[in-house]
C-alpha cells in the first residue's frame, strides 16, 4: 500500500523553455569537464573543480552554480565509470542532475512530503484514515458513556501509532533516497490551517525527529530551512517577494522567470545549502551526524 503514496510527476518541457535551455547549458558544461578530464586523465571532484570552474562560470554564466557542480559531479562520475577507456558522451538533452546532494522536503496539504527530484508522498491515503478516526471519535464523544471514554482512550492510541508508523514510512523513503544532505523546511512558524482538517494535527516535528536520527545513523545530515525565502525568492535573480509566487507558478516580478513554483524553491534550496554548507556545523542545531 505504502509504495502507492507517491509518484512522479511529469513536468512538459514544450511549456517550460526555461528547463530545455537550462539541460542544455548543464549538458554543455558537463561534457567540456569530461573532455578536460578525459585529456587530463583526471576523475579527481576537487581537481576537476579547481581546474574548470571558474573557466565554465564564465562560459556559461546564466546556469546556476550549484548547476555547475553537480554537471562536475556527473562528469567525475562518467570519466570514473569507463576508466578512460573512451571518452564519455552526454547526450545535450540528457538528464540533468538537479542535486545530489541536496533534497528538499516540503510538506504539505495534498503532500505530505514533497521531494525536490519530483517525487510525492500524497496525504490522501492517510486523510482518509484520519478521517475515519475523526468519524470515529465524534461519535464516541457524543454518547459519553464510561466505556465510549475507554474506547476513546483506545481510539486516539491506535491513531497515534498509525500516525507515528506513517511517519517511519515516510522518513524511510527520505533518507533511502541518494543525497548525502536532507533539507527540511522549517515548520516551527506554520500552522497546517483550516483547509487540513483530514489531516488534522499531523505530526510533522514527530516525522522531523524520525528522519533526523535515521539520517544521523547513516551518516547523512538533516538541516533545516527557512521557508519563506525559498518560496518568494527568485531562483534566477534573487528578487523577493510574497507576490512572485501565485499557486504554483512562480513568476519574478523583476526579472520575470517563470517556472514551477516548487522547483523555484528546490534550486534556491539547492543553492543555499551549496553555499552554507561549510558553516552548517557550526550553526544549524539540528544538524545530524
Ligand atoms: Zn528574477
Amino acid at each position: 500500500m505504502l509504495n502507492n503514496m507517491y509518484r512522479t510527476l511529469k513536468i512538459k518541457l514544450d511549456k517550460s523553455n526555461e528547463l530545455i535551455q537550462t539541460a542544455k547549458l548543464w549538458n554543455a558544461a558537463c561534457q567540456d569537464v569530461m573532455d578536460y578530464g578525459f585529456a587530463a586523465h583526471d576523475y579527481n571532484k576537487t581537481r576537476l573543480n579547481k581546474a574548470t570552474y571558474k573557466d565554465l562560470r564564465d562560459k556559461y554564466p546564466t546556469l546556476p552554480s550549484a548547476l555547475h557542480q553537480t554537471a562536475r559531479d556527473q562528469a567525475s562520475d562518467m570519466l570514473k565509470r569507463l576508466r578512460f577507456e573512451k571518452k564519455p558522451f552526454k547526450h545535450p538533452l540528457g538528464a540533468v542532475r538537479f542535486d545530489i546532494r541536496t533534497m528538499k522536503v516540503f510538506f504539505g496539504i495534498n503532500n505530505i512530503a514533497v521531494c525536490s527530484d519530483n517525487t510525492f508522498w500524497k496525504s490522501g491515503p492517510v486523510k482518509a484514515i484520519k478521517g475515519r478516526y475523526q468519524y470515529l471519535r465524534s461519535k464516541l464523544q457524543s454518547k459519553g458513556t464510561r466505556s465510549a471514554k475507554r474506547k476513546l482512550c483506545e481510539l486516539s492510541g491506535r491513531e497515534r501509532r498509525f500516525q507515528r508508523d506513517v511517519n517511519h514510512n515516510i522518513a524511510n523513503w527520505i533518507v533511502s533516497k541518494p543525497y548525502d544532505l536532507i533539507a527540511l523546511e522549517d515548520l516551527t512558524n506554520i500552522r497546517n490551517g483550516k483547509k487540513n482538517k483530514k489531516l488534522g494535527k499531523w505530526s510533522f516535528a514527530e516525522l522531523r525527529s524520525i528522519v533526523e536520527y535515521k539520517a544521523a545513523a547513516i551518516g547523512k545530515r538533516v538541516v533545516a530551512i527557512e521557508p519563506r525565502y525559498t518560496s518568494r525568492a527568485c531562483s534566477k535573480c534573487g528578487f523577493q517577494k510574497r507576490e512572485n509566487r501565485n499557486g504554483r507558478t512562480f513568476k519574478c516580478k523583476s526579472c520575470g522567470f517563470q517556472i514551477d513554483a516548487d522547483l523555484n524553491a528546490s534550486r534556491n534550496i539547492a543553492t543555499f545549502s551549496r553555499s552554507d554548507r561549510s558553516r552548517l556545523p557550526v550553526n544549524q542545531p539540528i544538524v545530524a551526524g
